[in-house]
């Protein structure tokens, strides 16, 4: 019998799947999706600037590689229209339910199925739910003593409002990460004054990303082979960068001589270089991808500060040294709540244990992907998946094919569903937590770790290894579990079978 499928999430990680499914013939799939439409990350943050600084030869499908693309790094609308086309070509569009936030997903031992609830009151049942929601779906905002009082106009950068005219206003920005980075120097020259707040300097590397000449763009759309050595050559410099995160001491100081020279030539104010300099290894937190960020922050109309924010009063924030700064509009570019994964969503598994309870010292996942006690539940992008050097794109693909490969095992052995053996997922946590030893991704706080500072974001290796580990599904990692007797396998009356 084929799968019933419930995906939630629509971003590039719920395509993925469902194309995936499609085309391993298992056709009833449904992708439940909180916002109106599909594109996740790509949907929500359409701040000014807003683009990947990964590569779009890289930072896209490998089966829906495109050679028209307009600069070397695609703007957000760009990288949304490719995802809504990809999608609609592979006719996994019309699977999306739109405007349908999933609040539970609860394991039924007696029908061994899943049962997904959501804000509208429906429910789903399903053979197994791939839970695609992201790692950077919900944006972290400061509790900042005060903020409530201040009278101006505040917003996270992935909740940009469009209708914001920020010109010949009086600006903050608080934080310099990568959506940051990407934001100051598009609002600079519109406003009166940008202030902006720096807990942490940055490691950057040169960006131009202006628009492909049109030779260009014609020699990749009509010489054989070119589009292929462009995503080849990209794959091998994110690799590269792996390696310098992976060996600080040697390649890593590579990476920071680069680095540094890049950054002394743009920040000539020896006082805003002091400022902006990082004080931990390369590669801890994400490398930033810029050429335009260092030189926007000196222009007379902005102010890089490191000087903390103490409070927010209603004119504006106000610093630890008591400095008031008086602004119009405060942009919170703060990141997200990275380390909880699912949530808010509550997923109930084997025995009524939530994934919260699972996770208690962190989450993990084998792979990423599965979770002992939660059987045919699939993580896309789960925990450790994250990569500093490469594409998210690669990385989904690659857990695309492994539960696609786990459904058909269901299917092979006539069970109901899989579930990771808890040895194996607590081994290979072990082996991925070991491999971070003595990289720099352990050589300074950053959103890759949770609160009690284990690093559950990232990684620790390279894309091809990720690849490598996930190609074929050893079945001897996973309990196949058994069909129930027909008669028990009823639905709930108000369900909406999928
Ligand atoms: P982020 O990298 O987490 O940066 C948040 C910034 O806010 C950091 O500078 C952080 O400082 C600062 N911050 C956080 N809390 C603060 C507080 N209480 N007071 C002062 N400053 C505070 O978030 P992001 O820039 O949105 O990027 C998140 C991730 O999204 C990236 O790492 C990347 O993976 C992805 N992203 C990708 C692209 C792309 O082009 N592909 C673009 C945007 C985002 P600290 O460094 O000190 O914590």
């Amino acid at each position: 019998m084929s799968s019933r499928v419930v995906i939630v999430g629509a971003g590039f990680g719920g395509i993925a799947a469902a194309i995936e499914l499609r085309r391993q013939g298992i056709e009833d799939v449904t992708i439940l999706e909180r916002a109106g439409g599909l594109g996740g990350t790509w949907r929500h943050n359409t701040y000014p600037g807003a683009a990947c600084d990964v590569p779009s030869h890289l930072y896209s499908y490998s089966f829906a590689q495109r050679r028209d693309w307009t600069r070397l790094c695609s703007p957000q609308p760009e990288i949304l229209a490719y995802a809504e086309a990809v999608a609609r070509e592979h006719g996994v569009d019309r699977l999306v339910v739109g405007d349908t936030e999933v609040t539970a997903c609860r394991w039924d031992e007696t029908t061994a199925t899943w049962t997904i609830e959501t804000a509208r009151g429906t429910s789903y049942t399903a053979d197994a739910i791939v839970l695609a929601t992201g790692q950077l779906h919900r944006p972290a905002t400061p509790a900042i003593p005060g903020a409530e009082s201040f009278a101006g106009k505040t917003m996270h950068s992935a909740e940009w409002d469009p209708q914001l005219d920020l010109r010949d206003q009086r600006v903050a920005v608080i934080g310099t990460g990568a959506s940051a980075v990407q934001l100051v120097p598009e609002i600079a020259p519109l406003v009166r004054s940008l202030t902006v707040f720096q807990r942490s300097g940055n490691w950057f590397l040169p960006r131009r990303n202006r628009p492909y000449p049109r030779a260009w763009r014609a020699a990749v759309a009509h010489v054989p082979g070119l589009q292929r050595w462009r995503r080849a050559f990209v794959t091998h410099y994110g690799e590269a960068l792996t390696a310098m995160i992976r060996h600080p001491r040697t390649l890593g100081r590579i990476g920071a001589l680069r680095s540094a020279l890049f950054m002394r030539a743009q920040l000539r104010d020896p006082e805003l270089r002091r400022k902006a300099w990082p004080d931990y290894a390369f590669g801890c937190k994400r490398v930033l991808f810029s050429s335009a960020f260092l030189p926007a922050l000196a222009r007379p109309n902005v102010e890089l500060t490191t000087d903390p924010i103490a409070s927010i009063g209603p004119r504006g924030p106000v610093t630890a040294s008591g400095r008031s700064i008086d602004v119009d509009t405060i942009i919170y570019a703060t990141g997200f709540r990275t380390s909880e994964f699912v949530a808010p969503m509550e997923v109930a598994g084997a025995g009524g244990r939530t994934l919260r309870e699972a996770w208690q010292d962190g989450a993990s996942a084998h792979l990423g992907i599965t979770v002992p006690g939660f059987p045919s539940m699939f993580l896309m992008y789960g925990p450790n998946t994250n990569t500093s050097g490469g594409s998210i794109l690669v990385y989904l693909e690659a857990q695309a094919s492994y539960l696609a490969q786990a459904l058909a095992l269901v299917g092979a052995r006539g069970g109901a569903a899989l579930d990771v053996r808890p040895e194996v997922a607590a081994a290979s946590d072990r082996a991925v937590q070991g491999r971070f030893q003595g990289t720099a991704w352990t050589a300074c706080d950053s959103w890759y770790r949770d609160g009690e500072g284990r690093i559950v974001a990232n990684w620790p290796g390279y894309m091809r290894e990720y690849v490598d580990q996930t190609a074929v599904l050893d079945p001897s990692a996973f309990t196949v579990v058994p069909a129930p007797v027909p008669a028990t396998a009823a639905q709930p009356a108000d369900s909406v079978s999928t």
